[in-house]
């Protein structure tokens, strides 16, 4: 009696670890959890190619047919674009990823989803999904943009401003597959740069959310309405992850993109931006997407959207104002242009560009003046402190004392073949130096050796910087740098 009743309970425990196994439910941590199982692309998006989506695309559909790839165009540069399809539901979504290159978080999540639905074929509730909905998703509708990791397509088109016109193969291929499938509702799916925040808060922004306008009074009809509940709830799901962190995306009425356009031909879409891939923690934005379409494809399947307030869509919070990457605030800047040294305050970002299969860090001044009502990730209270450009060293021989330089606030080491000995500016050094003396050689130097970016605190100019306690009103010493900013970062902290 005693081993049959351990016997019965083993196997309802043993079941009920198993639920999702067995069961249609939605098991939204089961999920979470599992996703790198099904994830297959490069860990750092930038370098994830159409190559990674083809070569994935036919694992998935060798692994099981009722997932189905069809190549349903070329980009410009003749790269297939793929339609990937499950389900025999009446309910029709279509979905769209990376219409912008440099925009890939979305693309990792649908093939994952795609790839979970091929391995677990007979899991309940992916069967639940294959009975009452369709997917359907052009992965990576950008694939020329995704190579070089640039938002527009290899004519140098935005393919989300041309949903008018289909200018782009790319823009074509989204408006035919709309008119062939005729889904009752659209994800148009997208990155942004991660500076972005929560309106009243200074908590960045991690997943946008919008029910785009179908025309310019922002009015509702019940193709919006439907939409503005999807949106909903995804922002509850969102919300069990990263609370204070969703917002509604701002954006004004835009006829040309994509969006607002199938909103108007009758699709309920919903826009979601995730913030950015280079982020701390880049495959958590990937398990959030996983975890928020899913749970969309699983409500929309059981039919349970009516059961959502579409009110809620106007409490949630707007996004609020960018922060920079790094602010400084209100420090004397003598900019190199012999011009009298004021005051002000330097936003600087960072980004991230692909360049011959490297990423490269760009880091560069985004802003200067009253930069008061941003924030920034990281901020300098520039109080008695002289910002310059970083200074240049041209030189042929001394290669290997290159930390040594930038110690001193040589942030540019120009090699050149001509020949003369190591040449530093200012040439005074550790010594008091008039302010508005100390860029006068770097910005010479810049000029003669053509480092068009460098020796100058300008907008869009390269993030060298230094800062130095003030001496007195009129000189600093430049053995006194308490800041070193190489490329956006701070190398050097002196209190
Ligand atoms: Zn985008």
């Amino acid at each position: 009696m005693k081993i049959k009743k351990y016997a019965i309970i083993s196997l309802f425990l043993l079941l009920f670890f198993q639920m999702p196994i067995f069961s249609s439910d939605f098991n939204m941590e089961y999920l979470f959890n599992i996703y790198e199982q099904y994830r297959s692309v490069p860990k750092n998006l930038m370098l994830m190619k159409h190559k990674h989506v083809v070569h994935e695309l036919s694992i998935i559909q060798d692994l099981n047919n009722t997932v189905k790839v069809e190549q349903v165009g070329n980009s410009v540069e003749n790269r297939s674009i793929n339609l990937v399809s499950f389900g025999k539901g009446k309910i029709k979504i279509l979905l769209w990823s990376q219409m912008h290159g440099n925009e890939p978080t979305a693309t990792a999540a649908l093939l994952a989803i795609f790839r979970y639905f091929a391995d677990n074929i007979d899991n309940p509730f992916v069967q639940y999904l294959q009975k009452n909905i369709s997917i359907h998703a052009l992965i990576m509708l950008n694939p020329d943009g995704a190579e070089r990791f640039q938002r527009r397509n290899a004519y140098d088109i935005d393919i989300n401003r041309d949903a008018n016109m289909l200018q782009t193969p790319e823009g074509k291929i989204l408006k035919n597959m709309q008119e062939r499938i005729k889904p009752d509702y659209g994800f148009n799916l997208h990155n942004m740069g991660g500076r972005e925040t929560v309106d009243g808060t200074n908590n960045i922004l991690k997943i946008g959310l919008m029910a785009p306008p179908f025309n310019k009074e922002n009015e509702d009809n019940p193709i919006r309405i439907k939409a503005k509940k999807v949106a909903v709830h995804i922002k509850s799901v969102l919300d069990k992850y990263i609370n204070g962190h969703v917002a509604k995306y701002k954006a004004d009425y835009m006829p040309r993109a994509f969006g607002d356009a199938m909103q108007f031909w009758g699709v309920s879409t919903v826009l979601l931006e995730t913030g950015s891939y280079t982020g701390d923690d880049p495959i958590f934005l990937e398990k959030l997407n996983f975890v928020a379409l899913l749970s969309v494809f699983d409500i929309l399947a059981k039919n349970k959207l009516t059961e959502i307030d579409e009110k809620k869509y106007d409490e949630i919070p707007l996004e609020g104002r960018p922060v920079f990457d790094l602010l400084i605030k209100n420090a004397l800047i003598v900019n190199g242009l012999k011009i009298e040294p004021f005051m002000g305050d330097v936003g600087i970002n960072v980004d991230y560009k692909l360049k011959n299969g490297k990423i490269d860090t760009i880091g560069y001044i985004k802003d200067i003046g009253d930069l008061s009502i941003y924030n920034g990730k990281n901020i300098i209270e520039g109080e008695d402190l002289v910002l310059t450009p970083g200074f240049i060293a041209i030189d042929n021989v001394n290669k290997e004392n290159k930390s040594e330089l930038l110690q001193k606030g040589f942030t540019t080491i120009y090699h050149t073949n001509e020949d003369l000995k190591l040449q530093l500016t200012p040439t005074i050094l550790d010594t008091d130096i008039l302010i508005e003396r100390i860029p006068e050689f770097t910005s010479i130097l810049a000029k003669k050796y053509n480092l068009s970016k460098k020796g100058e605190i300008k907008r869009n100019y390269a993030a060298d910087i230094l800062l130095f306690s003030k001496e007195n009103d009129s000189s600093v010493d430049l053995g006194n740098l308490r800041y070193l900013i190489v490329n956006g970062q701070i190398k050097k902290t002196q209190e």
